[in-house]
């Protein structure tokens, strides 16, 4: 089989050493770098250890490669664990992986979104991708597959910030100055920050991570000031999970909470941002509180609202997302009732949730939990090794 794999993030990489290892030709195309999502909040400690964010088959290769593998036990930063895993597991599949080409769209020879519903001659012609080379280039050609794994997650898409899962009034005109997902702030942080006043914006372990971070750099510095601005009405802004078997989540949602309890961070609870307006210098931020409206005057804004799927990238594929999570539908309906809480208690269903009315096409990874945030690396492990056992072998 012809195997395409779109995004070299964790699951992209695992999933094309899995393949390569049974005998098929792969090819991954990464947009960026190597777990180009991973890199960008690569400053954030994860908090699952290593042994649960890599496989046995992946240690294996990069032991028989020479190189040196991390402890199972280890807690590495995002940083840490491309340089130290992901980075030269991807080097162990050669010229497999193209970087910096992204996929723009994803098509089948000769037949259109329409055609052939639940025929089996929709799976007789290939897949036709249709790629852009380099960064700054607008060089594009066609690869085919008889696979296509898309496992580009949902890092590229974040949320806006407005009430309802809509942009803000004001937010696409304030966009210069809004910070979304994790971004490290040794990279971009001014002199006046140290005295700015930060509104953060979402209420789950980035935002937490965000909140430690801006105090941890404005702490003892006079004049700054962060405020916290959460839906959930109520004392504790990052909720705790009871008994959590991940002690550096429970640490990071703890100290977030404490910075709130000791009054060194501003909550503003139950509130959701109806417009943002960009006056010189700053933002005014309008947050619906209940009935009640507030205005608050802010230099920076950190957007943390959580992540979406590329829903265009297949368009033109016959593909079935949950209408709530956006996530395949088979996988949704039966993650029903484990959304929110401990991840690790999510269940992994089996390799027929992951199938999509397009034969040979799969969503695998982040992408396949669509907005649902409590999708975790280990659960990507365990969707490629269910996948692979399913499809007919290499020839
Ligand atoms: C701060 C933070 C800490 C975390 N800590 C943990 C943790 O401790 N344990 C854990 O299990 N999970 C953790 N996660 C979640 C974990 O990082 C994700 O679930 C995981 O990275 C998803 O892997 P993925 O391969 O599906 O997607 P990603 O890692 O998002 O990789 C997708 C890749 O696809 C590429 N791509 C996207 N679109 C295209 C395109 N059109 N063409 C080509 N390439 C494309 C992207 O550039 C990217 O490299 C954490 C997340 C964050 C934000």
């Amino acid at each position: 089989m012809k195997i395409a794999i779109i995004g070299a993030g964790p699951i992209g990489v695992e999933a094309a050493v899995a393949a390569q290892a049974v005998g098929h030709q792969v090819r991954v195309f990464e947009r960026g770098q190597i777990a180009d999502a991973i890199r960008q909040w690569g400053w954030v400690r994860m908090f699952s250890p290593f042994g649960m964010n890599s496989s046995p088959r992946g240690i294996a290769r990069l032991r028989q490669s020479g190189a040196a593998v991390p402890e199972a036990a280890d807690l590495l930063t995002g940083r840490e664990y491309v340089s130290g895993y992901l980075d030269p597991l991807a080097k162990t599949l050669g010229d497999s992986v193209s970087t910096e080409t992204s996929v723009l769209a994803i098509g089948r020879e000769g037949q259109l979104k329409g055609e052939n519903i639940g025929e089996p001659q929709r799976g007789t012609s290939p897949f036709r991708l249709l790629l852009r080379e380099g960064a700054r280039t607008d060089r594009e050609r066609i690869e085919t597959a008889d696979v296509v794994l898309d496992c580009t997650g949902v890092f590229g898409q974040p949320n806006p910030l407005g009430t309802g899962g809509l942009p803000a009034v004001g937010e696409a005109a304030a966009e210069q100055r809004i910070l979304r997902g994790l971004p490290d702030l040794e990279l971009d942080w001014r002199e006046e920050d140290d005295r700015a006043r930060f509104l953060v914006v979402g209420g789950g372990y980035s935002a937490a991570t965000m909140i430690c971070e801006l105090f941890r750099r404005q702490a003892g510095r006079a004049g700054g000031r962060i405020l916290w601005a959460v839906r959930r009405a109520g004392a504790l802004p990052c909720p705790l999970i009871t008994d959590d078997s991940l002690p550096e989540r429970d640490r990071l949602a703890r100290k977030a909470n404490a910075l709130v309890a000791d009054g060194e961070v501003e909550l503003i609870a139950g509130a959701t941002v109806a417009a943002i307006e960009r006056t010189g210098g700053q933002l005014n931020v309008s947050l619906a509180i209940g009935e009640i409206q507030r205005v608050v005057a802010v230099h920076r804004l950190l957007g943390c609202c959580g992540f979406r799927p590329d829903q265009e990238l297949a368009r033109e594929l016959q593909t079935q997302t949950c209408w709530a999570t956006e996530g395949t539908y088979p996988l949704a309906a039966a993650l029903l009732g484990a959304t929110g809480g401990d991840c690790l208690k999510v269940p992994t269903p089996g390799a027929a949730t992951l199938r999509h009315p397009e034969p040979g096409y799969f969503a695998l990874g982040g992408k396949s939990y669509g907005r649902t945030p409590n999708f975790l690396i280990r659960t990507g492990l365990q969707q490629i090794d269910s996948l692979l056992a399913q499809l007919p072998p290499a020839a």
